[in-house]
């Protein structure tokens, strides 16, 4: 056995040192670490309204504080407060008081910065119901602290970066379960005017693979209605059509209320049908965050391209809802 000069010995024990104190943070951290808390049984379902919508909203505010996006809500904090009279799918109009939370990366480009790429998820579920199996907390992991988080990612991202040429609004909906009462408010408080909106992708439902594509795949609803999933598939995205055409789900997330408007709006997702789709068992235990990861991960470039780019999409002739 060879004698161990000094020196080498002393370098490979800091390398060490160095090596065992700097465990890394990975994305997937990020995201699991986000998602134990979202979706955990302490936060009862993030029912639509609730308190613990709040939380889930304050959390959501306090993690885009932390990534460096500027607060773009209420008397400069980042939850907007939605107070009304609002639309229900089953009692019609009642009182409904829920928020929003808003944040904003400004655009560097003095030309393109009134141009606003909107990145949304809704941060509500359907709070505690009728127990299955003994469980009666119904979780929302996937649907929708999934997209919640996809949308933080983003954020990340866009943020340690050099800032896009265009602005980047994330938003985070309260209240979409029960009819998009959060939804409905932003569009009539808009922090910008919506005619400045050039996209909006609304996140819902990555945490799992949906089997009718292919595993890296996620697909967008809507895929033929505008050039804007065409265009991003062209810059990495592996977004594909939606293939539950009879699910309507292009009506069925916050993008709609957002396209209605005219602004080129869809949702992202890769939701499968699964059984536990309003389910108890939408919880963290059944989250895939190979996928989730991968999923968000695929997102980030075509994103960031389009943010940089002065593409505008539009909607199809004949395809504007
Ligand atoms: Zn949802």
């Amino acid at each position: 056995m060879a004698r161990i000069k000094p020196f080498l010995f002393i370098s490979l024990f800091c390398f060490l040192a160095v090596a065992s104190a700097q465990k890394s943070i990975t994305d997937q951290d990020q995201i699991r670490g986000a998602m134990e808390f979202l979706a955990s049984d302490a936060m009862q379902g993030r029912a639509s309204g609730s308190h613990d919508e709040l939380l889930a909203a304050t959390f959501l505010a306090s993690q885009l504080r932390e990534i460096g996006i500027e607060p773009a809500g209420d008397d400069g904090g980042y939850i907007q407060t939605v107070s009304g009279e609002f639309n229900f799918y089953r009692e019609g109009k009642k009182q409904w008081n829920t928020r929003n939370v808003i944040g904003r990366l400004e655009g560097r480009d003095e030309k393109m910065k009134d141009q606003v790429i909107l990145l949304t998820a809704h941060m509500d579920h359907i709070g505690i119901g009728k127990p299955v199996n003994g469980d009666n907390i119904y979780n929302g992991a996937d649907d929708d602290a999934s997209g919640c988080i996809a949308v933080l990612q983003l954020a990340r991202a866009l943020a340690h970066e050099k800032a896009p040429k265009r602005t980047v609004l994330f938003v985070f909906f309260g209240s979409e379960e029960t009819g998009g009462q959060g939804n409905g408010y932003f569009l009539q408080h808009p922090p910008v005017p919506l005619k400045s909106i050039v996209a909006n992708l609304e996140f819902e439902m990555i945490g799992r693979a949906d089997s009718a594509v292919k595993p890296d795949e996620l697909w967008l609803t809507g895929f033929d209605r505008s050039n804007l999933g065409p265009e991003l598939a062209k810059h990495g995205a592996k977004l594909v059509a939606d293939p539950h055409p009879k699910q309507n789900f292009f009506q069925r997330s916050d993008n709609y209320a957002l396209a209605k408007q005219g602004i080129v709006a869809h949702t992202v997702s890769s939701f499968g049908l699964h059984s536990d789709y309003h389910q108890p068992g939408d919880d963290v235990a059944h989250i895939d965050f190979a996928h989730m990861d991968q999923a968000i991960h695929s997102m980030l470039e075509p994103v960031k391209w389009l943010a940089n780019s002065e593409f505008k999409p539009e909607w199809v002739k004949g395809k504007k809802p």
